[in-house]
């Protein structure tokens, strides 16, 4: 294999710019070119394609976004969109590809590598919702950002004896909220993984101000619901207001934390050795600390589920 394709996908992630940079080092010590593919499948399709030496990612490891841009194509989940992303590759001499982006971009993957183009996933997404790897690019960082609002929160929540609600990222996914809720300390953290027990977050509450404290902060993923009827439901219930933080997209951009840094760094130098080694369909990731690589369709099939321990453990640190 003489030359791969990279390209970023769906939902940006900080410690995408640290994958790529890896890509291509990696790509030019094995003596392979690497072209990036700008606005992910949408840039596919209209062959928006540039290439990339080692000096092209000199200084971008440490900057959040993707600087190759990312997009989400209709026209990409079409037989025809993908019959031109595939002509498009072909005539440009890729013969593997490199795609950094969350579930939905590893479907557009699978379609690719049944066509005959060899893919590897590598899992970017601050939601960490993917199955066969402990984490993913960006959720460390988002996690970060998240405590970092949240213990900004507490201050004026001590200080006024507060009720706050901070709503984090997570459609589907209590990940964010568990991780960022048992760090910064939050006496209740709801997620879609768990059912809303309204009247365990009120008993919480209530403990609190027996013992005198008179602040609270309350972490609620999105995939629960809004915020606001979470107030409003605390309300009806405690006669107590409640102030509500939705910290949506500051969650995504920002610096890659080292932590983020070094699993990007890693997984992109991993996907392009088995790429290189003839493997297709393939999804890197991590598993306690070792690089491992799984089946892209297996890992869709899965779902990544909630430590139950670390659930409990919030439960019991919230007392
Ligand atoms: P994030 O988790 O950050 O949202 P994602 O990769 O899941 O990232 P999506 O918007 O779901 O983001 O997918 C990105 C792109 O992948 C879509 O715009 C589409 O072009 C392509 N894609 C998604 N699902 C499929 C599918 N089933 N078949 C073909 N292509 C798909």
């Amino acid at each position: 294999m003489r030359t791969i394709g990279v390209l970023t996908s769906g939902g940006d992630a900080p410690g995408m710019n640290a994958a790529i940079r890896a890509v291509v080092r990696q790509a030019a010590a094995l003596n392979m070119e690497v072209i990036g593919i700008a606005r992910g499948y949408a840039g596919l399709i209209q062959g928006d394609f540039r290439r990339l030496n080692t000096g092209a990612v000199a200084d971008i490891i440490h900057r959040g976004g993707t600087i190759l841009l990312t997009a989400r194509s209709e026209e990409f989940r079409t037989e025809a969109g993908r019959a031109i992303a595939l002509d498009n590759l072909r005539r440009e001499g890729i013969e593997g590809l490199v795609v950094i982006g969350g579930d939905g971009s590893f479907h557009g993957a699978v379609h690719l590598a049944k066509k005959g183009m060899p893919t590897v996933g590598i899992p970017g997404t601050i939601d960490n919702d993917i199955a066969g790897t402990d984490y993913t690019i960006g959720f460390d960082t988002a996690v970060n950002t998240a405590v970092e609002a949240i213990n900004r929160i507490r201050d004026t929540a001590t200080s006024h004896e507060r009720i706050f609600i901070i709503e984090v990222m997570g459609r589907h996914s209590g990940q964010i909220a568990l991780a960022a809720g048992i760090a910064g300390g939050a006496e209740s953290i709801l997620i879609p993984e768990y059912p809303v027990d309204y009247d365990q977050v009120v008993e919480r509450i209530e403990r609190g101000r027996h013992r005198g404290k008179l602040h609270s902060i309350i972490v609620v993923a999105e995939g629960v619901g809004s915020a606001l009827e979470v107030s409003r439901e605390i309300g009806k219930r405690t006669k107590l207001e409640s102030r509500v933080t939705i910290l949506g997209h500051i969650q995504r951009g920002g610096a890659p934390t080292a932590f983020d840094c070094l699993l990007a760094s890693r997984l992109g130098a991993h996907a392009v050795k088995l790429l290189a080694s003839g493997a297709s369909s393939r999804m890197v990731g991590i598993a306690a600390n070792e690089l491992v690589d799984r089946d892209l369709e297996t890992i869709l099939q899965e779902k990544k589920t909630i430590d139950p321990d670390l659930y409990r453990l919030a439960e019991v640190l919230a007392l």
